[in-house]
């Protein structure tokens, strides 16, 4: 039973048994962000995070040492890997090299202790590999693109998505721009569902050319916003809901409510130091029914 005392000092955090060596270690060096600090904002993400991180093939941003050191991206497992991140087989490709994933908090916290500093998940499960369970459409502005066109194109985008039979989810990315997420029953395959974000992408551009391009061309982009559907392609990924990103600040992939898209907010305003307190403000997760919202793609 919980008691008052409880209550105030919020939700019991998970435990593991994951060890930290070198918990000290810098991870973000201009906001004193440690290897430990990373574990503990995971600890206190966990119960919203789990759905969105469990059970995907991930790709990984390594950067052993923080983000001012090298990096790279890791998709495959490496000499030495923590137990925690499970090898799994890519039903197409059985005798290329095995993907990864992990299964519970313990393979969070090896990831924070394999310096793995950004989280990208493919948009399905290991139990439906071919159907993927959600749409991720990335709105990627170009220079010269104020934070109230961003929140125009995700609102246009939300319009749309909902007209076409699905809900629609938002989210900061933690860098420039905001990712508006659908969650899908795993029936159609990543061809059709592809196809279906690539018509989206080229509808809204072909509708309003001065505001939107749904080519990946950079040269092109200002002062345009890039509907970036290429997330939906089979072994494509997008930066995982509450990730952090290794960019200064300690950023982090923020779902928000559609009404917190106000001009208090930016697409890096949400970081390691601060979510927790929203966390505890908010009275209701707007992601809580991401997955009951699910719909089949028409
Ligand atoms: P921003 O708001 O700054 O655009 P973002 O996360 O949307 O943040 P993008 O550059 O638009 O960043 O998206 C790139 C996506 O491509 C990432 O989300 C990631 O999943 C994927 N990606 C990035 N780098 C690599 C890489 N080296 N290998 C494979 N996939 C990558
Ligand atoms: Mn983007
Ligand atoms: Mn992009």
């Amino acid at each position: 039973r919980e008691t008052a005392r409880d209550i105030e000092k919020g939700p019991t955090l998970p435990n593991t048994t994951v060890k930290l060596t070198h918990p000290d270690r810098i991870y973000w060096p201009g906001d004193g962000v440690t290897k430990q600090g990373l574990a503990n904002y995971y600890a206190e993400v966990w119960r919203f995070m789990e759905p969105f991180v469990v059970n995907r093939p991930l790709a990984l941003l390594r950067c052993p040492e923080g983000i001012d050191g090298p990096r790279f991206f890791q998709k495959h497992a490496w000499r030495g890997i923590n137990t925690n991140i499970v090898a799994i087989t890519d039903p197409k490709d059985k005798a290329g090299e095995k993907y990864l994933k992990i299964n519970d908090f313990d393979g969070l916290i090896a990831l924070a202790q394999s310096a793995v500093l950004e989280i990208h998940p493919w948009g399905t499960t290991t139990e439906h590999w071919e159907r993927p369970d959600m749409i991720t459409m990335d709105l990627d502005p170009g220079d010269g693109v104020g934070w109230s066109d961003i929140v125009a194109a995700a609102t246009e985008l939300k319009d749309r998505l909902e007209t076409a039979g699905l809900a629609a989810f938002v989210k900061t990315s933690g860098g420039k721009g905001l990712h508006v997420v659908a969650p899908l029953k795993p029936k159609a395959t990543w061809r059709q569902v592809k196809a279906f974000t690539k018509a989206l992408a080229d509808t809204m551009s072909k509708d309003t050319p001065t505001r939107y391009l749904s080519t990946a061309t950079k040269a092109k982009r200002d002062g345009r916003i890039f509907i970036d559907y290429l997330r939906n392609g089979r072994g494509n990924t997008a930066v995982c809901a509450y990730s952090t990103r290794a960019r200064p600040g300690a950023p982090v992939s923020m779902p928000l409510d559609w009404s917190d898209l106000g001009e208090d907010i930016g697409p890096a305003h949400f970081t390691l130091n601060n979510v927790a307190t929203h966390l505890q403000k908010r009275s209701t997760d707007p992601w809580g029914e991401f997955f009951a919202a699910a719909r089949p793609l028409a």
